[in-house]
C-alpha cells in the first residue's frame, strides 16, 4: 500500500505546491488509506489489465493501479497537477499522465493505441460534475472495455443501480442496465475526502455486457420511449408518453396493450424487456404509417 493517500501526505504535497482546490472541477482528494486499495482490487486491475484512470489528482488511487495493472493511462484536465504526478509516481514505468478533458477526447482512438491487445477496465474517483456524461459516453460508445468502477456520490450510485421496480429507477438506470450491469461496492464517508464534500460517496462497478441485455429494432426509438416514460413521474404511463413522444393517447393505449404493459403501470416498474416490447410496437405503428 502506498504511503500516499493520509491526510498528511497530502496536505504536505498540496502545500509544498502552492496547489489550490477548484471546486469547479470537483476536487476532492483521498485521504484515507484504506479505499484506493480496494478500489483498484475490486475495480480489476491486474498483470494483465489495462487501465483507464479519469482525473488522478495527484495520484493516490493511479499508485495503487499501477502497482497491480500491466498499464495505467491516466488522464487529467488541471494542469497545474501535472508535475505533482510526475513526482508521486515517479517509481512507475507503467504510468502515461495525459493531459485533457476526457469528454473532449477519442477514447475509442486512445484504447486502441495504449492498450493493443490488452483487456481493458476504468477504474476513477470521478469528479462529481461528469459523473453522468461520462458513463453514458463510455456506455454508448460501445468500447472495449470489461468494467468500469467509479466512486460517485452516494446518491448518484442509488440512481445508476437501480433495479426496475425500485422507487429510484429512472431513464439513467435503465440506460445502464441496457449496456452493463451494475451493483454497488461499497460506501465511503465524507470524510475520506480533502476537502470533505457535503454528501457520502460510493463506489459503484459496471460490468459491461458483451451485447446489450435486449435488442429493439430502432436503439433511438427505444431511448426516446424511455425518457418519455420517465419524464413526468406524477403522470401516468400513458401521459408521460403521450407528451414525451408526442403521440395520441388513443396509439398508446394501443402500443401498451400490443405491449402487454397495464396502463396504469408506472415507469420505474417496467423491465428493459418491457420497454423494448413496447418501443416494438411503438416502431410497427410508425411503419405501417409510412405505406
Ligand atoms: N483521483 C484523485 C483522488 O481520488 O484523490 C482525484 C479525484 S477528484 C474527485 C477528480 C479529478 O478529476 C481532479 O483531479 C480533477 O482535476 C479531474 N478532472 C475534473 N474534470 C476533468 C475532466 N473533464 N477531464 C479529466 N479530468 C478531470
Amino acid at each position: 500500500m502506498s504511503q500516499l493517500s493520509n491526510m498528511k501526505t497530502v496536505r504536505e504535497i498540496l502545500s509544498r505546491y502552492g496547489f489550490t482546490f477548484s471546486k469547479k472541477l470537483g476536487q476532492n482528494f483521498i485521504v484515507n488509506p484504506s479505499v484506493c486499495p480496494r478500489i483498484a482490487e475490486e475495480g480489476g486491475a491486474g498483470p494483465d489489465t489495462g487501465v483507464l484512470e479519469i482525473g488522478p489528482g495527484i495520484g493516490v488511487l493511479t499508485w495503487e493501479l499501477a502497482a497491480r495493472a500491466k498499464k495505467v493511462v491516466a488522464i487529467e484536465l488541471d494542469q497545474r497537477l501535472l508535475p505533482v504526478l510526475d513526482e508521486t509516481l515517479s517509481e512507475f514505468s507503467n504510468v502515461t499522465v495525459l493531459h485533457a478533458d476526457v469528454l473532449k477526447l477519442q477514447l475509442e482512438e486512445l484504447l486502441r493505441r495504449e492498450f493493443p491487445e490488452m483487456e481493458v477496465v476504468v477504474c476513477a474517483n470521478l469528479p462529481y460534475y461528469i459523473t453522468s456524461p461520462i458513463l453514458m459516453r463510455l456506455l454508448e460508445a460501445r468500447l472495449p472495455v470489461k468494467a468500469i468502477t467509479v466512486m460517485v456520490q452516494k446518491e448518484a450510485a442509488v440512481r445508476i443501480c437501480a433495479a426496475p421496480g425500485e422507487r429510484n429507477a429512472g431513464a439513467l438506470s435503465a440506460a445502464v442496465r441496457y449496456y452493463a450491469q451494475p451493483r454497488v461496492l461499497f460506501s465511503v464517508s465524507r470524510g475520506s475526502f480533502l476537502p470533505a464534500p457535503e454528501v457520502d460517496s460510493a463506489v459503484i462497478r459496471l460490468d459491461i455486457r458483451p451485447e446489450p441485455a435486449v435488442s429493439p429494432p430502432d436503439e433511438a426509438l427505444f431511448f426516446r420511449v424511455i425518457r418519455a416514460g420517465f419524464s413526468q413521474r406524477r403522470k401516468t404511463l400513458a401521459n408521460s408518453l403521450s407528451s414525451g413522444l408526442a403521440m395520441e393517447k388513443g396509439r398508446i393505449g394501443a402500443a401498451l396493450e400490443q405491449a402487454r404493459i397495464s396502463s396504469g403501470a408506472r415507469a420505474e416498474e417496467l423491465t428493459l424487456e418491457d420497454f423494448c416490447r413496447l418501443a416494438e410496437a411503438i416502431f410497427a405503428m410508425k411503419e405501417a404509417e409510412k405505406v
